[in-house]
């Protein structure tokens, strides 16, 4: 089946559309296309939202529920980190792996839908991260970091609101 062309910045897109974004993997070095259904969370809305664009997703879940940007990442920067090294605010850019939406309760939000406190400390524990509340500079710098994929707000939004409708918020 032909994935039907999209407008370059997704403007037409709606529930139930397929759309090609390119994906992480590798770290940020090796690309992929991924087909993806706009709305339907499957393993490649996942992937895609776990790798490289999980910030527009953030972006669209912060407008949703206004809950406040946070970084999930490294303590430190990792001088052997495949990630790349710049400057984002008072932190290295090989830090910030991941973005999501934290409620003031401790619950985050991302394409793996509702973590509870309790999960989110088990998975930060276990992957030696912590969270960082986003900064401007820190956004600005991972927008124009050498491997950031392209903005994509409308497809965002389209998950954002299956995201949000599904954890019941
Ligand atoms: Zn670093």
């Amino acid at each position: 089946m032909d994935t039907p062309l999209i407008a370059k910045d997704h403007a037409e897109l709606r529930l139930g559309d397929s759309f090609c974004l390119e994906v992480w993997h590798d770290n940020g070095f090796t690309r992929e296309t991924v087909t993806l259904i706009a709305g339907i969370i499957n393993d490649a809305a996942i992937d895609a939202y776990s790798y490289g664009h999980c910030w527009s997703l953030a972006l669209a879940l912060h407008g949703l529920t206004g809950w406040p940007l946070v970084f999930l990442g490294r303590p430190v920067c990792d001088p052997d980190s495949k990630f790349p090294h710049f400057l984002a605010g008072d932190v290295c850019g090989c830090q910030l792996w991941h973005l999501v939406v934290m409620a003031d309760d401790g619950r985050i939000l991302d394409i793996q839908g509702l973590t509870l406190p309790v999960n989110l400390e088990e998975t930060l524990s276990r992957q030696g991260l912590r969270t960082f509340p986003a900064t401007t500079e820190m956004l600005r710098a991972m927008v124009s970091s050498p491997t950031a994929v392209a903005q994509n707000l409308p497809a965002a939004r389209i998950f954002a609101t299956a995201i949000v409708s599904q954890a019941a918020i």
